[in-house]
């Protein structure tokens, strides 16, 4: 299938190619002309599978000729996790706005920075991009109105009630009028997901997009067990001997995370952490570093890793385990992507090898475990 079949204007078919997107991705296939038709949406597919364009593409058509004057008063709303993801969506929204006649303007907001700007920035508002913290901080300054919105995006809707944002969504709903489209993304379904879903979605198209086994294959994986005073020495010694430029690798809390970094940059190795405790103005700049090639190896907690768009990585090294096997599917999934091959490592300890059983079970896929301390395979 091409881009042209979808229902899309010729000025955004331009861009399309401008920006080298030859096909859509399954989901836009069948998000793209749903919403163009202004339907509910509920769309579950994982991360990576271009969800983003999916919704800002048809949003932007469905945009124009339909603006509302009235200053202040945004049209459609975004709400996303974190803000991260805001500045990321923005980005997309800006680029391809670019191919309608009318200006619209694209705002992203989110805490941890002053929001006296922010305030200000809502002047002549069209579309706002918001995590629910800070939207509900405007809301309450009479800074930006939600009676004029036409369309809601929750995107990430998964990591948002994750991150205990389910009252502050539901506040929100009540400042929306009650006849709009409704779009729901997620990268998994739960139960606590169907229950917003009911709330927020009328007759849906559904689009489920099943994990593909296949990107699984593309990932090279490996275990290493080892006690667990020999993590940090043995991570050291991989990146070198791998020679990894570009390495993500995930710990399970910020105190681990910092660790971590510091001791790499120790022994010479350059080294940032991304974690909730670090400054936005941080976060966002090790990322692109990470981004650009610039960083060498990229030390995150899941909450900071999921969701941030890397096209490909290859190497991705779980220092240690997440809880969930959904999780560690996602964390290897970032590299290994858009055919391209990757490597996936996790440092184990004896302690994590049951949970690592559970894991690989979910995954449908063994993992050749190599005891450092007895490299010789047995048998
Ligand atoms: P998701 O939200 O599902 O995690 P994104 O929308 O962030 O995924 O897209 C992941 C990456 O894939 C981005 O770098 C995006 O530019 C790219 N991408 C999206 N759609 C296409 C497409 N049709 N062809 C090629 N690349 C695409
Ligand atoms: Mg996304």
């Amino acid at each position: 299938m091409s881009f042209e079949s979808l229902g899309l204007s010729p000025a955004l078919l331009k861009l399309l190619a401008h920006q080298q997107y030859t096909h859509p991705t399954k989901i836009q296939e069948t998000a793209i002309p749903a919403i163009l038709n202004k339907e509910d949406v509920l769309g579950i597919a994982k991360t990576g599978s271009g969800k983003t364009i999916s919704y800002v593409l048809p949003l932007l058509m469905n945009l124009e000729g339909n603006l509302d004057v009235k200053n202040r008063h945004a049209n459609m709303l975004i709400l996303v996790p974190t803000r991260e993801l805001a500045e990321q969506v923005n980005t997309v929204f800006k680029i391809f706005s670019s191919a309608l006649a009318h200006p619209v303007k694209t705002v992203a907001v989110y805490g941890g920075v002053s929001i006296n700007p922010q305030m200000k920035g809502m002047q002549g508002v069209n579309v706002l991009i918001a995590t629910p913290g800070r939207l509900l901080e405007l809301l309450d300054n009479n800074a930006v109105h939600l009676s004029s919105i036409t369309t809601l995006v929750l995107d990430e809707a998964d990591k948002m009630l994750n991150l205990g944002f389910k009252d502050q969504m539901n506040k929100i709903l009540n400042y929306l009028p009650a006849k709009r489209q409704n779009i729901l993304l997620s990268a998994t379904l739960s139960s606590d997901l169907q229950s917003i879903q009911q709330i927020v979605l009328s007759n849906p198209t559904v689009i489920k997009i099943e994990e593909d086994k296949d990107s699984l294959e593309l990932i090279k994986q490996t275990a290493y067990l080892m006690p667990s005073e020999k993590k940090g020495p043995y991570l050291r010694q991989l990146i070198q001997q791998k020679e990894m430029n570009q390495v993500l690798v995930f710990a399970s809390s910020v105190y681990q995370v910092d660790a971590i970094v510091n001791k790499l940059k120790k022994n010479g190795i350059d080294a940032k952490a991304i974690h909730s405790k670090k400054s936005q103005g941080a976060r966002t700049e090790s990322l692109a570093q990470f981004k650009s090639g610039n960083l060498r190896v990229l030390v995150a907690t899941d909450l900071m890793a999921r969701g941030i768009d890397i096209n490909f990585l290859p190497f991705v090294i779980n220092y240690e385990l997440p809880r969930s096997p959904k999780d560690y599917i996602h964390r290897i999934g970032r590299t290994g992507r858009a055919e391209q091959h990757g490597e996936a490592i996790a440092l184990l300890t004896q302690h994590e090898l049951q949970h690592f059983e559970v894991i690989q079970k979910k995954m449908g896929k063994r993992v050749e475990l190599i005891d450092i301390e007895r490299p010789i395979k047995s048998n």
